[in-house]
């Protein structure tokens, strides 16, 4: 048995804290300090995965190596650890409760009452040690989501509860993060919430051990002993975790603190070691000292929604700070583009980004963005939908195939030059079915893919039941929108370049996955120079 060690993260007061960037941040100091770490996210949702949820639900889905549609949070462990995840990392209710049930149908618990204790529990004990039971890891981070005190919480806080009694207290810990709110007419930080909280907590048999605290205030030595105090945690267990001005400032701050240090310390951990920074802070050396400024537009559909696209603007949030270069995100949204207003509203972007996305609205708009930028010469990266519209617009406009579609958008279309993949064509159910996960991909000598990447076979990662209908393959070749990366082994075409363009890439995969703080993606890199280039110019 491998003697790994837990650490829960649960969250009180309210949502939207942040819990996934404070456990992606202890996550990193720990692995800087030369522990394996991994990070599982727990969703309390009976949603089997947020693959069937709208991105204004619950922002980005998430897309795995193993073709796991999971929640962003496991982006910014990703982003944060430079190691992948996999379905193991992400959780539902509902996959718990799918598991339980078909069990009882193949009756595994025959002649027995099936219940949320001891059944549902000891499903969500077994999924939050499956990580640990690899042996791959020391330290397993597993953040619980949601509220303490919600109705659909309860199975985990009680699993938590039931764990912490079975592993003992120096292989399993609690972090509780939690809120203390600043009263500007008292011009005071309150606790109260924060003990109303951890109360909440133990009247389900579980107290904190380390609590950190966000603020828009430094919360003071007073502070600290007053809740150390009320909540029953040691006061060098109290952690400030202030506003920072980017999430990759959390790391350094969580470790001038003592997160870290604190939790080796209830774990039993040694290290001599400090946490070793030095490529992490050579990024945000980077990333806040930029050297000039490229302006990216953004089309999609989910604008109003920041985390509709958290990979995407992380990915160029990587890519300019290896360049230097800060880069403004323009959001634009695809319904209020038309043919009248594409130039005021594309004027002085140095380069477009036209987005992932499923269904009809507002592609037309992604389409007269594409043909701007394709006659004006403006870097473009069409990611999935982004590159589909890019061969319909093609098509279209420069072959003259009088409304050529996609048959996702129009069925009985004249011209499918996207049409639904041949394996596709049967399926019905609509969870987890789509081409998912890691694809290999080789790529045309020769072609501004090959450069970029510098190598012929790529792995990346695909979201989609759509593709290239190679039918029209050789037509679009010959007018010039050449195919330059193709699935090895189907076939199917996964880069789309233009020659006689600046910087002019579609490709059917989500690069944004696999961008990382310490491996930014090539194609977003040469993405945002070429953008730079172009303001250059
Ligand atoms: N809707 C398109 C398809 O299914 C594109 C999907 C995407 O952008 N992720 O092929």
């Amino acid at each position: 048995m491998p003697n790994t060690k837990y650490i829960f993260v649960t969250g009180g007061v309210s949502s939207s804290l942040g819990k996934g960037i404070i456990a992606a941040s202890l996550a990193k100091l720990l692995q800087s300090s030369g522990f394996s770490v991994t990070i599982q996210k727990l969703d309390p949702y009976i949603n089997v995965d947020p693959g069937t949820l709208n991105p204004y639900e619950h922002g980005e889905c998430f897309v795995t190596n193993d073709g796991a549609e999971t929640d962003l949070d496991l982006g910014h462990y990703e982003r944060f650890l430079n190691i992948p995840t996999s379905q193991a990392n992400n959780v539902t209710t509902g996959r718990i409760y799918q598991t339980v049930i078909n069990k009882e149908r193949r009756g595994d618990y025959l002649g027995k009452t099936v219940q949320i204790i001891p059944h549902i529990t000891n499903e969500i004990k077994r999924r939050i040690q499956i990580l640990g039971e690899t042996g791959d890891y020391d330290i397993v981070i597993t953040e619980i989501g949601g509220t303490v005190g919600d109705i659909e919480s309860l199975p985990y806080v009680e699993s938590v509860r039931q764990l912490k009694w079975d592993l003992g207290r120096e292989n399993a810990i609690v972090v509780h993060l939690t809120l203390i709110p600043y009263l500007a007419a008292a011009k005071e930080l309150k606790t109260k919430p924060t003990q109303h909280s951890v109360k909440e907590l133990m009247e389900s048999g579980v107290s904190p051990d380390i609590l950190v605290c966000r603020t828009e205030h430094h919360i003071g030595e007073d502070i600290k002993r007053k809740l150390a105090l009320f909540c029953n945690v040691d006061k060098e267990a109290i952690i400030e975790s202030i506003d920072a001005e980017t999430i990759y400032d959390v790391p350094n701050l969580m470790m001038k603190e003592g997160l870290h240090t604190v939790v080796m310390k209830k774990l039993g951990l040694k290290t001599e070691e400090k946490p070793i920074l030095t490529a992490w802070n050579k990024f945000l050396y980077n990333y806040k000292n930029p050297k000039e400024t490229v302006e990216i537009g953004l089309v999609g559909k989910y604008i109003e929604l920041q985390d509709a696209y958290k990979s995407i603007l992380e990915a160029l949030e990587h890519a300019g700070a290896h360049n230097q270069l800060r880069v403004n995100i323009h959001p634009i949204h695809s319904e209020d583009l038309n043919r009248k207003n594409v130039d005021e509203k594309l004027k002085g972007l140095h380069g477009l980004v036209v987005a992932p996305g499923f269904g009809d609205r507002g592609i037309e708009g992604k389409i007269i963005a594409v043909r701007y930028v394709r006659e004006k010469g403006i870097p473009f990266l069409g990611i999935c939908l982004g590159m589909q519209m890019a061969v319909i617009e093609y098509a279209r406009n420069v072959l003259n195939l009088e409304n050529a579609n996609s048959t996702e958008m129009s069925r009985g279309t004249k011209h499918p030059v996207i049409d639904i993949m041949e394996d596709q064509k049967m399926v019905t159910e609509k969870g987890g079915t789509m081409r998912l996960g890691a694809w290999d991909c080789r790529l045309e000598k020769g072609s501004k893919a090959y450069a970029i990447y510098g190598q012929e076979i790529i792995s990346e990662r695909h979201r989609h039941r759509y593709e290239f209908n190679n039918d029209y393959l050789k037509l679009l070749e010959d007018a010039g929108l050449k195919a330059t990366g193709f699935n090895p082994k189907t076939g199917l075409v996964e880069i789309v370049e233009i020659e006689d363009h600046p910087w002019f890439v579609g490709v059917q995969y989500h690069p944004e996955y696999k961008s990382t703080v310490l491996n930014p993606h090539p194609l977003f890199m040469a993405f945002v120079k070429a953008a730079s280039l172009h303001k250059e110019q």
